[in-house]
């Protein structure tokens, strides 16, 4: 049995919490004040989670809500969607919220509990006392009540209480957080999870892995090390942490992450970590890896340097920035060349991700319909509530971000023989945001290139920039071929398969062809085929997803076949006249004969020199 000792005083924002019905997917928590408003207490549940710029209303987990005060119950009353306010208690009478979470989304950005594990995100679980969100706030993180689950452990960066004794064995406890910002920043795991630990520069990083998995543990640890070596060097020392978290979720089949201020929560496939004994690398562990340096990447840029936009954060809202190519876009540039540069991978595995991020750009005609900027500012609602039509409507500020990233770091490399990269700009602006707190305002990255490029060529810096603002701002495609030549590597665009095309793309595993995607002006549209469409067969042959390539692959362009398909339940004929296959698989390949100041140049990009 766990408890906690007396003489430690709670601070003026107390919370509980307990795994409490790892059955019925319930926490129970509390929030007790010391000194609630007098006129009404308010409380209030985020509506989103730093991270994800999308609304999810977490406070419609809330199942149950009481208050009391002084041993009497106080009446709540709903504001609005997340907002409840307490009737007014007398002064010196502290008052305390209990609600139960219904957390069953297996996702780094909510909550999740069962019998096997719990994990929370503070947004998803932590009711903010309005008035007093910059208040310190202590919370006893409480083990199950189940003895069956006696063996649960906890791992989090929140930092513990000093004066109030941590179970050593399990790490159950008393925690502390300075406001609430910091409360909900540090995600909490639970359960019987394995765990590896590593240290780079005086930092200690922790690795929790939590479901069943068979994973080389050193091995991770290895390639982890270097990866965060790398980025820490890249900005300085000393890091901005003096301890990470890597907490992953290892699942049959899921990717994701979320980054905090001093670790990621993560979702891998099982298959996609590294085992005992496997030879050289898996495409499926160079992603994880990938995942890992970018969410690591963040605990600099966005969690530090952050758009003025997120400081502070309003959590019951939409936070609108223009900015994320450069916060999401910048940082998935790096997140692959953390892993070329701290020698994790080769050059030929580093240009064939690169060629990956040039594809998915290319093939989807939104690029050429929405600016990155735009994009950003609309993540809320588009880049994350995409449907059929987003090929045609998006643009990733992620992909083409990291695009802009690749052609501003060639470019300044190239303008100054190498003196100045991208690199120098992330240290500035660590330096100049990271280290003083003061957010990046909307015009701010635009302005920092002008004089990094002036410093390294008079007369250069207002060019970059207004080139710089076009591409950020505009649709038109980066000049990568140019510029890229200039470096001695060679791109070229190329077709995945030399199959006419129906400028569609195929829903996966549903058995039936189903097209998942209809692309703008492609043969299947100009046909009058749709998104959500069963192709039944073609030239009145049956079709099978595995064959439909090999189908068109003895057609030609321009040639017409005859198309059924079920709409809803409805069957229609469609006759449709085959594309040329799409040239868009990019591939880069290091060109042998290039001149003395491409090598050099190339040198220093590939190399981080
Ligand atoms: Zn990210």
């Amino acid at each position: 049995m766990h408890t906690l000792s007396s003489h430690s005083l709670p601070a003026p924002v107390h919370y509980t919490l307990t795994p409490a019905h790892p059955g019925a997917h319930l926490f129970k928590v509390s929030c007790e004040l010391a000194q609630p408003d007098p006129a009404g207490q308010r409380f209030w549940l985020p509506a989103w989670i730093p991270g994800s710029y999308m609304i999810r209303e977490f406070a419609r987990n809330i199942v149950t809500l009481s208050a009391e005060a002084g041993g009497r119950p106080v009446v709540l009353t709903k504001l609005d969607k997340h907002t409840w306010q307490a009737a007014s208690v007398p002064a010196g009478v502290r008052l305390r919220v209990e609600y139960e979470v219904y957390a069953w989304d297996l996702s780094v950005r909510a909550a999740h509990l069962d019998s096997t594990h719990g994990f929370f995100n503070g947004t998803s679980v932590f009711l903010a006392a309005e008035g007093q969100t910059d208040q310190p706030c202590t919370v006893d993180i409480l083990p199950p009540l189940d003895p069956a689950l006696h063996d649960w452990k906890l791992a989090t960066t929140l930092a513990r209480d000093p004066s109030c004794p941590v179970d050593e064995a399990t790490a159950f406890g008393r925690f502390r957080a300075q406001d609430y910002d910091e409360l909900v920043d540090h995600p909490v795991e639970m359960g019987r999870f394995t765990e590896a630990a590593f240290d780079v520069a005086g930092v200690r990083h922790e690795i929790v892995l939590t479901g069943r998995h068979d994973c080389d543990l050193p091995r991770l640890c290895e390639d982890l090390s270097r990866v965060c070596a790398w980025q820490i060097a890249l900005f300085g020392t000393p890091a901005p942490v003096s301890r990470y978290l890597f907490m992953a979720m290892v699942v049959g089949d899921g990717y994701g992450g979320l980054e905090h201020r001093a670790s990621t929560a993560l979702m891998t496939s099982r298959k996609d970590l590294p085992y005992r004994g496997m030879r050289g690398r898996s495409e499926g562990y160079t992603s994880f890896l990938g995942l890992c340096s970018h969410e690591y990447f963040h605990t600099w840029n966005v969690k530090r340097i952050k758009p003025a936009a997120f400081v502070p954060y309003r959590y019951g809202e939409e936070n609108y920035t223009r900015l994320l190519w450069v916060f999401e876009g910048f940082t998935s540039y790096y997140d692959d060349l953390a892993l070329l540069r701290s020698g994790v991978i080769g050059v030929e595995d580093y240009l064939a991700l690169l060629g990956k991020t040039i594809s998915r750009v290319l093939s989807g005609s939104g690029r050429l319909k929405q600016s990155v900027a735009d994009s950003s500012f609309d993540a809320w609602s588009k880049f994350y509530r995409q449907d059929e039509n987003a090929p045609n409507a998006i643009v990733s500020y992620y992909a083409k971000g990291a695009l802009i990233a690749l052609a501003l770091d060639l470019k300044l490399r190239a303008g100054s023989e190498g003196r100045v990269s991208l690199d120098t700009l992330m240290r500035i602006l660590w330096q100049r945001h990271g280290l003083t707190g003061v957010g990046v305002e909307e015009g701010a990255i635009f302005d920092l290139v002008a004089e990094l490029a002036e410093q390294a060529a008079p007369g250069a810096g207002r060019l970059l920039a207004r080139w710089l603002r076009s591409m950020v701002s505009g649709t038109e495609d980066l000049p990568l071929v140019r510029l890229l030549r200039g470096f001695g590597v060679d791109l070229k665009m190329e077709a995945a398969s030399s199959a006419p095309s129906l400028g569609v793309k195929l829903a996966t595993g549903a058995g039936e062809v189903k097209l998942a995607q209809v692309h703008d002006d492609g043969a299947a549209q100009r046909a009058g085929l749709s998104a959500g469409d069963v192709l039944i067969a073609l030239d009145g042959l049956r079709v099978s997803s595995g064959e439909l390539d090999t189908m068109l692959m003895r057609r030609t362009p321009g040639e017409k076949v005859d198309i059924h398909a079920f709409r809803r339940d409805e069957l229609m004929r469609f006759e449709v006249e085959l594309d040329p296959p799409a040239r868009h698989q990019a591939r880069l390949t290091l060109r042998e004969t290039a001149d003395a100041t491409a090598l050099r140049l190339r040198k220093g990009w590939l190399s981080g020199g």
